[in-house]
């Protein structure tokens, strides 16, 4: 069984910690000064560790083994959300550079490999799952003309250019390389805190389907208006969402989760009455059964609505991502690893969060493991884990994916 080295790992992640520090998290968005610092000093890790590194035309970091027999994929990503946890994506990169390691280090699987790849901006500065979907060959160039930073705007193309990456070739995945893909993350909930658990082992990651809702009435005087003769928008609004939210508790599976993210009134002035309002809609499941039956039931209350009057009420698909289904055989290796190391302590989930397994699944088969989260928070700066946790699933996902590359 190859050991990890805990200082080694550990090491890494205070170093990466280093890099962009803001409180005890980090500010690392993608392509910012310090988001390059850590891309470089990733390529020196893998290096260090024997593997071909690069970065390529997109920004991902990629690790390439050398190792003659059966191959993993395996990472997740370094850039940071704004103002964010030092983890959120670092910590799987670094589990699967110590994995590389440890099954380099020892002689019973140096010809076991791991690709190591850290996926450019999966917390969506510029776009959507822009590195990973350009890795599994779903980004045209058209794409990357268009995204631009959703904080400052700045044109990826420019920002690419800036970093010294514009012009080199965009990795793409050979699936025949790979028994599949791992990717190890922070859980960013509380169900293993709360159940005293140690490791989850990812079913699937939920669908996500978003939508922006519009109602158009008649913008008007709010005090001699008479309420029979009002094309309300606002209230029409409102109403909609409340008959939603009623329908969906009784329609939704056990573990859908629903949201009005934002609604807005159009002039939005207390003495007009709103001749237009807007809401973004989203809900997520594991099954996709479950989410066509909620876009049904949201379909037919806006028609209900329509019906009713007096206001016109109408729909737009932002998006609707698919549930990715995580594979089974991997999930009885991390059962075994954990069972190993924490009996009793590993639980099956699923993700509520996307992530870029979610794309690399499409092309072959993939798990992730998660490990606890203090509080469940993340995507905030006091996001954390700690230490032993943070070596308990290091040793269990180095382990499963041992065990997978050794039974191939
Ligand atoms: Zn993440």
């Amino acid at each position: 069984v190859p050991a990890i080295n805990p200082e080694r790992l550990l090491g890494d992640l205070y170093a990466l910690r280093k890099i962009g520090t803001y409180k005890t998290g980090v500010h690392r968005p993608t392509f910012s000064p310090d988001d390059l610092v850590s891309r470089q000093w990733l390529v020196e890790r893998m290096t260090e560790a024997g593997l071909g590194a690069q970065i390529d035309g997109i920004g991902n970091v990629f690790g390439r083994s050398r190792a003659s027999g059966p191959i993993m994929l395996a990472g997740s990503h370094i850039e940071s959300q704004n103002h964010a946890g030092w983890l959120d994506g670092a910590l799987g990169v670094i589990f699967a550079l110590e994995a590389a390691r440890a099954l380099r280090d020892d002689p019973s699987t140096r010809d076991l490999g791991i690709d190591v790849i850290a996926f450019c901006d999966e917390e969506g500065h510029y776009g959507s799952y822009l590195g990973s979907r350009s890795f599994i060959g779903d980004v045209g160039e058209d794409e990357i003309d268009r995204a631009r930073d959703r904080t400052h705007g700045k044109m990826m193309r420019d920002a690419l250019r800036e970093a010294g990456y514009a012009g080199r070739p965009r990795l793409t995945m050979d699936p025949s390389r790979y028994r599949g893909y791992f990717e190890a993350h922070i859980e960013q909930g509380r169900r293993l805190e709360l159940g005293k658990l140690k490791i989850g082992g990812v079913t699937a990651i939920v669908g996500l389907w978003d939508y922006r809702i519009i109602a158009v009435g008649h913008q008007n005087h709010a005090g001699t208006t008479m309420m029979f003769e009002r094309k309300d928008a606002g209230m029409a609004m409102v109403r909609l969402v409340a008959a939603i939210d009623r329908r969906f508790k009784e329609i939704a599976g056990p573990r859908s989760v629903w949201t009005c993210g934002r609604m807005e009134f159009d002039p939005g002035g207390p003495s007009i009455i709103p001749g237009e309002a807007r809401a973004l809609f989203q809900f997520r499941d594991d099954d996709l059964a479950v989410l066509t039956r909620l876009d049904s039931a949201l379909h037919e209350l806006i028609a209900e609505a329509n019906r009713e009057g007096p206001c016109e009420v109408r729909v737009e698909v932002i998006r609707k991502s698919q549930p990715a289904i995580m594979n089974e055989g991997f999930l009885q290796a991390l059962e075994r690893a954990a069972a190993q190391h924490v009996p009793g302590l590993a639980v099956r989930m699923p993700s509520g969060a996307g992530h870029d397994a979610q794309h690399v699944a499409r092309k072959i088969p993939s798990v992730m493991m998660f490990v606890p989260s203090i509080n469940g928070i993340s995507h905030h700066w006091s996001e954390d884990t700690s230490d032993e946790d943070i070596v308990l699933g290091a040793r269990v996902f180095t382990d499963a994916i041992a065990g997978v590359l050794r039974s191939a």
